[in-house]
């Protein structure tokens, strides 16, 4: 039972273009885009540039030298399981961290977006494809998102990882009282500088204060799901977060 994870736990809550497009160039109805993009965010560049493995696996491909390779430019793939692999495209020369035959696993890094292969330049952005292996044995490419979330479909096939093992019933932590939603896993906290208070941005850009209870939990179910929170500590200020429109108003 696997799952994806975002590719790009801190990449900008505005999303970028989606799996299918054939609107953009230079994508068309005969050539859609068989990918979701990833951007960046001018909140925090470095952080939100990072690339990270969206499940346990193998790496099979990891080119770092800025050639083309078919468009993909420095492309890594990590095989998940028997019947599915995640193509990361277009990272930063030098910046890829694994290399073919050795394994990661969820949330390790694995680089830096960047605008190789068939990106304009300077269009800097993760291009995340997920793999499928068919009945016939070829493979094909499908919408990753399908496959992230709580109501996401799991992977199929076997994991090429194990999942580490349970920890000793001892150390259990409690369950968050508040299930996960798909929308929590895109929310972004921030704590403005110099203030104590922790906001939630969400994907359709509003805000809104975390009281303590909820940042209780969250942290609790961070370390419960493995799951890590797009947290940002002094990217903000108090009168920029009063500028955003408010969650529910
Ligand atoms: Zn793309």
């Amino acid at each position: 039972m696997v799952q994806l994870a975002s590719p790009a736990p801190y990449a900008s809550v505005t999303p970028g273009l989606a799996f299918g497009n054939t609107t953009v160039k230079p994508y068309s109805p005969s050539r859609p885009h068989q990918g979701k993009d990833w951007k960046w965010s001018v909140a925090n560049p470095t952080k939100s540039k990072q690339t990270h493995a969206p499940a346990a696996g193998i790496v099979k491909a990891a080119f770092n030298d800025g050639k083309w390779h078919n468009g993909w430019g420095n492309y890594v793939d990590i095989h998940i399981t028997t019947e599915a692999f995640t193509r990361l495209a277009h990272h930063e020369t030098g910046s890829v961290r694994v290399r073919a035959g050795q394994k990661v696993a969820l949330m390790d890094r694995i680089g830096t977006m960047g605008d190789t292969g068939e990106v304009k330049k300077d269009h800097d952005h993760l291009h995340e494809e997920l793999w499928l292996k068919q009945k016939d044995g070829t493979w094909k490419r499908v919408n990753p998102d399908l496959y992230r979330g709580p109501n996401g479909k799991h992977l199929p096939g076997k994991p090429l990882v194990a999942a580490p093992a349970p920890k000793p019933s001892g150390s259990q932590k409690p369950t968050p009282a508040t299930p996960i939603t798909e929308e929590d896993e895109m929310l972004e906290f921030t704590r403005p500088k110099k203030s104590k208070n922790v906001y939630a941005i969400h994907p359709d850009g509003t805000v809104r204060h975390v009281g303590k209870a909820e940042w209780l939990w969250r942290r609790a179910s961070e370390k419960i799901t493995g799951r890590k929170l797009a947290y940002t500590v002094d990217v903000l200020t108090e009168a920029e977060i009063a500028g955003m429109p408010k969650r529910g108003k």
